[in-house]
């Protein structure tokens, strides 16, 4: 750690920073700041980071997170949307190289331009209230990602990694195969509240999603791929038949390609594996 850079991730440091900027975090913009060094080095180290690899921080807070990236080589562009976290990032985290602040909102900004087709990992605690747009945001848009790092609450991590799973068909659904379809994500570290200021009422987890370079399933069209998974999960109680249905499709030439497939309609979305899916959606 620099000497002229004081570690932010400590309690006293946190609290000194938002009392001489007369700041109190925000509820509404999922303000939870890390206050645990050993979290963030930890991250860090998950992370792998090479001397002057290209980071993306979703969320920068008062540079807590990046903080940590920045010491372990990382070049980071770090996107923060609360404007009053402006001056205090430029101070703290004042003098460090290889550090790009973009003030704006992650789901409006054009990430594509941003990452001007370099590769880049995405490390971040992210805001728990948009968890999943911006998790679909960085997965749909196929952008130069190579990796995603993020601390989101743990049922959205259990989501992230759900299986089919008769005994708890509420966890896995469209995000689970979303994520599962782009990358291989694994559950690598417990956080509790007690590491955050202030403390989120839930427990966190870190998941890594190693990008995959190329899908798990054979497709024919994403696009149809994913419009039958939203289908069938729009209405958990219904059959995928009656869901696809709702969802505009024609019944008599729905229950003929399940019926070619040898797959029964009457199943529920939640039952379906992303191989079943893949063969559903090409009989569509
Ligand atoms: N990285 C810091 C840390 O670990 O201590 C802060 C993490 S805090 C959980 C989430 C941060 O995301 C907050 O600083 C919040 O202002 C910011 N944020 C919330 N919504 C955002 C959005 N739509 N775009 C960019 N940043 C956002």
């Amino acid at each position: 750690m620099s000497e002229i850079h004081p570690i932010i991730a400590r309690p006293e440091v946190t609290r000194r920073i938002l009392r001489r900027f007369k700041l109190h975090a925000s509820h509404k913009l999922g303000q939870n700041f890390l206050i645990d060094p050993e979290i963030v080095d930890e991250i860090a180290r998950i992370s792998e980071i090479e001397p002057g690899e290209s980071i993306l921080e979703i969320g920068a807070g008062i540079g807590t997170l990046t903080q940590g990236l920045l010491e372990s080589g990382g070049s980071v562009t770090a996107i923060e949307i609360d404007k009053k976290l402006i001056p205090v990032l430029d101070e703290t985290l004042n003098g460090y190289e290889n550090f790009r602040l973009i003030h704006g909102d992650v789901l409006k900004l054009d990430l594509r331009e941003i990452m001007q087709n370099q590769s880049f990992k995405v490390i971040s605690n992210l805001p728990y209230y948009i968890t999943t747009p911006i998790l679909l945001a960085l997965l749909e848009q196929k952008l130069p990602i190579t990796k995603i790092v993020a601390m989101v609450q743990r049922e959205v991590a259990e989501r992230m990694i759900a299986i089919p799973n008769p005994k708890n068909p509420k966890i896995y659904g469209a995000l689970s195969v979303a994520v599962q379809f782009f990358t291989e994500p694994r559950i690598v570290l417990e956080v509790p509240p007690g590491s955050f200021l202030p403390p989120p009422e839930v427990d966190s987890r870190v998941v890594v999603c190693d990008v995959r370079k190329s899908p798990p399933v054979e497709i024919l069209s994403e696009q149809k791929f994913f419009q039958i998974v939203r289908a069938s999960f729009s209405q958990r109680r219904k059959t995928i038949l009656n869901s696809l249905i709702a969802a505009g499709f024609d019944r008599v030439s729905a229950e003929k390609n399940f019926a070619e497939i040898g797959i029964d309609p009457t199943r529920r979305g939640e039952t379906f594996s992303l191989d079943e899916f893949a063969k559903i959606s090409n009989a569509f």
